[in-house]
């Protein structure tokens, strides 16, 4: 990965020494460095599967048993469960320690900023997560462990336990609507940010990726970090190219120091 320009990076700090409302937009490639693959970066799950696509879309989901045993089966194994907070994640808490984070709105259904010590209160999963399951038809909500367990023990698309519905991890799934509280609430922090910093996204999903333009149109400064061109370069103040697990640690440093 190429090394980051110093002089966007001292920009980039200079406008965050200022900050008191700091919205950091976390997208899958923040998560990459706890060995977590993102879809669309060199090494995603879909650059090399493209048919990984359909089990993440919502009709095939519900209309096709097979694809939810599938689902199912490479939920057993997912890298998540063991997955460990990288230095990106690390470097976000430090910027909450400093007083300057106002909100973190996250792609990511990993749960990895609430681990890393984010606190829960400020972390805002628009795509939600995988730590629990739901039901399609009830909405029952149960720890995801449970729902495994009965996976492990022969139940190989396990339906819900109160209604009979079709269960699927509590994530959004493509195709499917966002929660509108969520939502709402991740474009009102936008609003009322005075830097917003994308990281690790492609910035391609939506209406998630809608938060950077509205808070840009609110008079807030935008940085991108990421390995490659994003949708939004053209709006940010401050593209820094190159590895967040890099970046993100000398760009949140307390007093902006390396
Ligand atoms: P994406 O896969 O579309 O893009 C990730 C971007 O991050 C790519 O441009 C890639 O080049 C960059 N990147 C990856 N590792 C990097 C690193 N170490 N340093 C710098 N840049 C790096 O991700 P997205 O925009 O978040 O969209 C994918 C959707 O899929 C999300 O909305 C999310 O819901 C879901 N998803 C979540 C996870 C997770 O929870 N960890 C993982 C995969 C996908």
């Amino acid at each position: 990965m190429e090394a980051v320009d110093p002089g966007q990076l001292e920009h980039a700090r200079v406008m965050l020494s200022g900050a008191q409302r700091v919205v950091v937009l976390t997208g899958a490639g923040i998560s990459t460095d706890s060995g977590i693959p993102d879809f669309r970066g060199p090494n995603g799950v879909w650059t090399k599967n493209p048919a990984a696509e359909k089990a993440s879309n919502i009709t095939y989901y519900l209309e096709d048993p097979e694809v939810r045993r599938a689902a199912w089966q490479s939920r057993l194994d997912a890298a998540a469960w063991s997955a460990e907070p990288n230095r990106g994640h690390a470097a976000i808490v430090d910027l909450e320690r400093s007083g300057r984070l106002h909100a973190v709105v996250t792609q990511n259904i990993d749960g990895l900023h609430q681990r890393a010590g984010t606190d829960a209160d400020r972390v805002i999963e628009v795509h939600g997560t995988i730590w629990f399951s739901r039901c399609w038809e009830c909405g029952d909500r149960r720890p995801m462990a449970e729902t495994l367990q009965r996976v492990r023990d022969g139940d190989l698309d396990p339906a819900c336990e109160d209604c009979g519905g079709i269960v699927k991890s509590d994530t959004i799934s493509f195709g499917q609507s966002l929660i509108p509280d969520v939502i709402d609430r991740a474009m009102r922090v936008s609003e009322q940010a005075d830097v917003l910093v994308a990281v690790g996204s492609t910035l391609s999903v939506y209406p998630v990726a809608n938060c950077v333009p509205l808070a840009k149109s609110r008079g807030a400064k935008v940085i991108i970090v990421n390995a490659e061109p994003t949708e939004m370069d053209g709006i940010a103040d401050v593209v820094l190219r190159g590895s967040i697990g890099d970046i993100l640690p000398q760009m949140f440093a307390p007093g902006g120091n390396t």
